[in-house]
C-alpha cells in the first residue's frame, strides 16, 4: 500500500473490513471530508460522497483511546510541552488518536505546574487531558511512585490542582483507605473528573464505598492492588463485580498473565479497556530514563526502578496491546477494538471518538490482517508514517 499523506478533503474509504465502534462490517465503507466522518456503512458505498480509495484486505478501526500514557519516543508528559508533543506524536503513529496525559506522584507544587505546562496542549486537542496518578495513593501499593511524596488528599491541596487544570483534569487516581478519599472521589466526581481507584490496598468495603462515592474508573487492575483473598478480596474483586466501573488492563505479556487478561475481560464483558501506561520509553530505545523523579531501565522492553526493581510503567503502545490481547490471549477482535475505542470513549464523556459515525472526528486506523498499523488518520491528516524499519518499537523485541 502506498501510504496516505497530507489532508483529506472529501473521499470514501472502502476495505474488507470496517469496524464502526460496534461490529465489523464486512465489506465497509467510511466517508471522510476535512475532519470528520460523512458516512460510515456496508457493502458498496453510496456515489456522491467523495473519491473513493479501496485499501484491499485490511480492517478500518476508529482512532484507539489511550485513557491512561505516560509517555513515549523518549520522552514524557512531565516534561513540558514540547516532551508532550513528541510522547503523543510516538503513539499517533501506533493508532492512539486520543490519549490522556499521566503524571506520576510528585510534590504538589511540581505537580501543579506540571498541570499547568500541559493545560494548553488540552485545549488545543493535542492531548485529551491530564490523569494525576496521586499523589494521594497507598505507600504499600506504590509500585514505581516515589514513597516520600504520598499523601492524604486533603481537600485543599485536591482543590489546588482541580483549579490549575483549569478543566483539563480528567481521571484522579487515588486509594480509598486514605484518611479523607472519599470526600476527595465526591468533590472530584462534581466536578467533572473521572475518580479512578488504583495503587491502593484498601479493603473490600473500603472500595465499594469509593465506587457508591462515584469512583469509576479501576486504574491498572490487579497492578499495584491489594490481591485478592478468599476472605478480604480487596479492591480487585469490588471493582470487578461492579457494572457501574470501567477496569484498566496493561495488556504487554509482562504486568499481567494471559489468563488473568482473559478472565477480566470475561467477568467485564464490555466495560474493560486497555491502556498502555507507557512511559517514555514507548517507542524509544532501551537503556535508562527516569518516570517523574526515578531513575528507570528498559531491559528487554521491561522498565524497571532502578532503586526498587519496580516494574515502571510499560514500553507499550496500543497497536501491541491489541495485538496481544488477540493473538496471545486470544480475545475476539471485535471485543479488543471495543476496549481501545468506543468503551475508553465513553469513559471520557466523548461520542465524538472511538467510533465511526456521521460527524465524528475523522480518526482512523489501517489494520494489516496481522493486525499491524499501516496509516493513521487523526483529525482528518494523515500522521506522518512510521518509516521503514518502525524506528517507533525501539530496540524491543516483539513477537505479537
Ligand atoms: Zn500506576
Amino acid at each position: 500500500m502506498t501510504t496516505p499523506v497530507g489532508v483529506v478533503e472529501s473521499a470514501v474509504f472502502r476495505a474488507r473490513h470496517v469496524f464502526d465502534g460496534e461490529r465489523l462490517l464486512t465489506p465497509g465503507w467510511v466517508g471522510v471530508r476535512a475532519d470528520r466522518i460523512t458516512g460510515v456503512g456496508e457493502g458498496v458505498p453510496p456515489g456522491a460522497l467523495g473519491a473513493v480509495r479501496h485499501f484491499g484486505e485490511v480492517t478500518l478501526a476508529p482512532g484507539f483511546v489511550d485513557l491512561h500514557c505516560h509517555g513515549g519516543g523518549g520522552a514524557a508528559f512531565t516534561d513540558g510541552p514540547d516532551a508532550a508533543r513528541t510522547a503523543a506524536h510516538v503513539h499517533h503513529r501506533h493508532g492512539t488518536t486520543t490519549l490522556v496525559a499521566s503524571l506520576v506522584s510528585d510534590e504538589l507544587e511540581q505537580i501543579e505546574a506540571q498541570v499547568r505546562q500541559l493545560v494548553p496542549l488540552v485545549q488545543a486537542d493535542e492531548v485529551a487531558g491530564i490523569h494525576l496518578e496521586g499523589p494521594w495513593l497507598s505507600a504499600a501499593q506504590c509500585g514505581a511512585h516515589r514513597r516520600q511524596v504520598l499523601a492524604d488528599p486533603d481537600p485543599a491541596a485536591v482543590g489546588q490542582l482541580i483549579d490549575a487544570g483549569a478543566g483539563a483534569i480528567a481521571m484522579v487516581t487515588l486509594a480509598p483507605e486514605r484518611l479523607g478519599a472519599i470526600a476527595a472521589v465526591r468533590s472530584l466526581v462534581a466536578a467533572g473528573v473521572i475518580a479512578a481507584v488504583g495503587h491502593t490496598d484498601a479493603t473490600y468495603d473500603e472500595t465499594v464505598v469509593a465506587i457508591e462515592a462515584g469512583a469509576g474508573v479501576a486504574t491498572h487492575l490487579f497492578n499495584a492492588q491489594r490481591g485478592l483473598h478468599h476472605r478480604e478480596p480487596g479492591p480487585i474483586m469490588a471493582l470487578l463485580q461492579d457494572e457501574r466501573v470501567v477496569i484498566e488492563l496493561i495488556a504487554d505479556g509482562v504486568h499481567l498473565h494471559p489468563s488473568v487478561v482473559a478472565f477480566a475481560a470475561g467477568v467485564a464483558a464490555g466495560r474493560f479497556v486497555l491502556v498502555t501506561d507507557a512511559m517514555a520509553a514507548a517507542g524509544a530505545p532501551e537503556g535508562n530514563y527516569r518516570l517523574g523523579p526515578l531513575a528507570v531501565r528498559v531491559t528487554d522492553g521491561v522498565a524497571r526502578v532502578v532503586d526498587s526493581g519496580a516494574i515502571a510503567g510499560s514500553t507499550l503502545t496500543l497497536d501491541r496491546a491489541l495485538r496481544y490481547a488477540v493473538q496471545v490471549v486470544g480475545l475476539p477482535l471485535e471485543d479488543v477494538l471495543r476496549a481501545v475505542t468506543t468503551t475508553p470513549a465513553r469513559v471520557l464523556g466523548r461520542s465524538d471518538i472511538g467510533r465511526l459515525a456521521v460527524g465524528a472526528q475523522a480518526d482512523l486506523v489501517v489494520l494489516t490482517d496481522a493486525l499491524q498499523v499501516e496509516a493513521v488518520l487523526r483529525r482528518g491528516r494523515w500522521v506522518d508514517p512510521v518509516a521503514g524499519c518502525d524506528p517507533a518499537d525501539g530496540g524491543h523485541r516483539h513477537s505479537y
